[in-house]
């Protein structure tokens, strides 16, 4: 099937059966082992495997040399026969090579001991890092998830259409590139963070379901599921309620999941985000591990201990067997940990031989109090509980971080748990100087009906018809039910403090469309670099993409982003200042 016009097979096809064949492979020397007086066994090596050949020792090959091997397929003698690859039973004999390229020596083997090469050499030199089978393999697990979204997304209706790159400025949160206009100097375009507000024109235009498997920009500090360009399944439908889109997105990821791990995942199952938070304290939580939360006010309703009495909420979490692994030191770092997360302190306690808890403030706690802990948290000798007393939210958020810290195992380990966090709050915080509430998506996301008429009087109470998708704790992406009236569009806006005439002068494109008949409609969007990577076994999004950029943000092998010539900076009227120091 991939034979050309050069090739007659690829370097990991020859099996037993080809023996007596006159076959020809092309590929790059992957070692040169001299054999005998006369002869060297070269492994030839392309994206597919490894073949070995037996040339004249006369031939000078030498590692990444591009060569055309022709010769005869033979049995390996027993001795040589090598069961760890699966062309280990089979050699190529009586080879004629042709030299197709010579190459200098590399500057890191080509083989999995570069995973251990500093991280700026395999991207200076991607083009050599990218040669090698796990990086071919991610290549290739991202192409098949690609390939399984866009036929998942056809297969149901959806239209691929794109969206431009230059686009204004929109709400979405997150900080965007600029990109400076020649023929208007002092305006700017930005690349888009996502696809959002074309897609919800598409619905206004007809196109009834949409998708793209769209690049998107976002200026955001780099960390391991996060890089500067990635690409989302993007996805926008009309006359269609929270439960459609759920369905149409599960079958997409879940059909990318299938072809590449053989297996149908079971169907997604469904939290609403209080349930998250309270259990988990996560709005992404990882389900491959317990340590949940455990509800522990009531118990302390009449407590003496001063850091627990009239806490608005008190839970626990229980990490089993580890009260020996964390000695004071690692305490003291944890409950450091807790408080640069938000709360006042961490109670912690070790469940001794007898059941007794060993803890600063086991004396300030009476022996119901602590028997109620003790039941709650299922205690054992040996484990070590954590507990914190706060606002509900500040409790589930530094529990939740812990429960991480002890508990999450690398994000690409099976058992693969996927989950629907839905009923999300419309508005996550407060801004301190503006007294106004933040959006906890973007500000198009539709508030759940029954909850409107307490938009204005107590909006941290309305919940979104707003989802999110998360695999083994990572977010995979987000989507909601959009606002399609106008008036009711400018009600959330005027609560985020953007007044009518802001709105027509920043969003006018979007919000004027909307006056000639918009269906109601709903999407969701989930980035596919995320999931190739856990299916491909990465912890790093980087490993699973052709050219990514380092942690700081640049390309040792392009060098961007590099200054620009001053005659470039002159057409568009741009003036660098010195860099502050
Ligand atoms: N545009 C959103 C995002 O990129 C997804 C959506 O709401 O459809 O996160």
């Amino acid at each position: 099937m991939t034979s050309t016009g050069m090739r007659t097979h690829q370097c990991g096809e020859l099996r037993a059966e080809h023996i007596g064949q006159t076959v020809s492979l092309c590929g790059w020397v992957a070692t040169r082992r001299e054999h005998g007086e006369h002869l060297a066994f070269v492994d030839l090596r392309d994206h597919t495997g490894l073949t070995q050949c037996v040339v004249d020792n006369a031939v000078d090959v030498r590692p990444e040399y591009v060569i055309r091997v022709t010769g005869v397929v033979a049995a390996r003698p027993a001795e040589s026969a090598n069961d760890r690859i699966a062309t280990g039973a089979v050699e190529i004999q009586d080879c004629q090579v042709e030299i197709l390229n010579t190459a200098e020596a590399p500057p890191f083997p080509i083989n999995e001991r570069a995973d251990q090469v500093a991280e700026g050499t395999r991207l200076q030199y991607r083009y050599l890092d990218l040669r090698r089978e796990r990086m071919q393999r991610n290549l290739r697990v991202r192409s098949a998830v690609n390939s399984a979204v866009r036929s998942a997304m056809e297969g149901q209706g959806f239209v691929e259409v794109e969206t431009p790159m230059l686009v204004p400025s929109t709400p979405e949160g997150a900080r965007e590139f600029i990109v400076p206009s020649r023929k208007e100097p002092g305006a700017f375009y930005a690349l888009p963070q996502s696809p959002q507000l074309f897609k919800q024109l598409l619905m206004v235009a007809g196109v009834d379901r949409y998708f793209q498997i769209a690049r998107c920009l976002r200026d955001e500090d780099l960390r391991a599921d996060r890089q500067y360009e990635f690409m989302q399944l993007d996805a926008e439908m009309s006359f269609a309620t929270q439960d459609d889109v759920l369905a149409a997105i599960s079958k997409a990821v879940l059909d990318a999941a299938e072809v590449v791990t053989g297996e149908r995942p079971a169907p997604i199952e469904r939290i609403t985000w209080h349930e998250a938070m309270n259990t988990y304290g996560s709005d992404k939580p990882d389900l491959r591990f317990g340590m949940n939360l455990t509800e522990l006010t009531d118990a302390f309703a009449s407590t003496g201990f001063k850091a627990f009495a009239g806490a608005a909420c008190i839970k626990g979490i229980n990490a089993t067997g580890r009260a020996e692994e964390f000695g004071r030191n690692k305490l003291d770092a944890m409950t450091d940990r807790a408080k640069k997360i938000g709360a006042k302190g961490l109670v912690w306690l070790k469940v001794g031989g007898d059941g007794s808890l060993d803890s600063p403030v086991a004396k300030f706690l009476s022996d119901s109090e602590q028997a109620a802990v003790k039941e709650r948290l299922g205690a054992k000798p040996g484990d070590l509980l954590l507990v914190v007393a706060d606002t509900w939210m500040t409790t589930c958020e530094v529990l939740g971080q812990l429960r991480n810290d002890l508990g999450r195992p690398p994000v690409y380990e099976g058992p693969y748990r996927y989950v629907w966090v839905v009923d999300f709050p419309l508005f996550v915080s407060v801004d301190e100087t503006t007294g106004r509430p933040r959006p906890g998506h973007h500000p198009f996301c539709h508030p759940k009906p029954e909850d409107l008429d307490r938009m204005e009087t107590d909006p941290m109470s309305v919940r979104a018809q707003a989802y999110d998708l998360v695999l083994n704790g990572w977010e995979l992406g987000s989507g909601s039910i959009r606002i399609h009236e106008p008036a009711l569009q400018r009600r959330v806006f005027n609560l985020l403090g953007i007044s009518d005439e802001d709105a027509d002068r920043r969003f006018g494109f979007f919000l004027t469309p909307f006056r000639y008949g918009a269906p109601p409609h709903g999407g969701f969007a989930f980035g596919l670099d995320r999931l190739v990577a856990i299916l491909a076994g990465e912890e790093n999004i980087r490993e699973v993409i052709a050219f990514p950029k380092t942690q700081s943000g640049s390309d040792p092998m392009t060098n961007a982003p590099t200054p620009v010539e001053p005659k470039q900076l002159n057409d568009l009227g741009i003036r660098v200042l010195p860099r502050s120091s």
